[in-house]
């Protein structure tokens, strides 16, 4: 299931901030895009609390994070594909996997 939640002013990705450029992770924390919540004492961090920084958005802290992905576990995928799910196992992912992991892009926009 999704839920969709929004502020009343979550209508504000103009489309033209650094939050469109996951390279620049990093520069829109504690902004107007990130909740800035700070957890309780931690038990085993020194009784320390900690930020929390939390996408403030529609879709939620994808506005923040850096995309950076990882493959999970051969067996993880396979127990989906045993649910019934035809080629949601790794044999039927891991091209895709490979294909995703090439992606060449034309940086000369960038002017640098
Ligand atoms: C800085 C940063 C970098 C990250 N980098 C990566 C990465 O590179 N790769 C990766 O895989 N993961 C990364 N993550 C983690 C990843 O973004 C989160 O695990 C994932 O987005 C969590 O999804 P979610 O749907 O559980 O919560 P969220 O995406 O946080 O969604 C929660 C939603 O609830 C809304 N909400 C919260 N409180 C309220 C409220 N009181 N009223 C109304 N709405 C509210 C928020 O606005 C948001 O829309 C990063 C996270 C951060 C913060």
């Amino acid at each position: 299931m999704v839920a969709c939640t929004a502020t009343d002013d979550e209508d504000r990705d103009d489309a033209g901030e650094t939050v469109t450029v996951p390279a620049l992770i990093g520069q829109d924390l504690w902004t107007k895009y990130d909740w800035s919540f700070t957890t309780t004492a931690q038990t085993f961090l020194d009784n320390r609390r900690r930020d929390f920084n939390s996408g403030r958005a529609v879709g939620g802290s994808s506005i923040l994070n850096g995309l950076i992905w990882t493959r999970g576990a051969k067996a993880d995928y396979d127990a989906w594909e045993a649910l019934g799910n035809r080629n949601w196992g790794w044999d039927g992912l891991e091209p895709f996997f490979e294909k995703a992991s090439h992606h060449d892009v034309d940086i000369r926009w960038m002017n640098c």
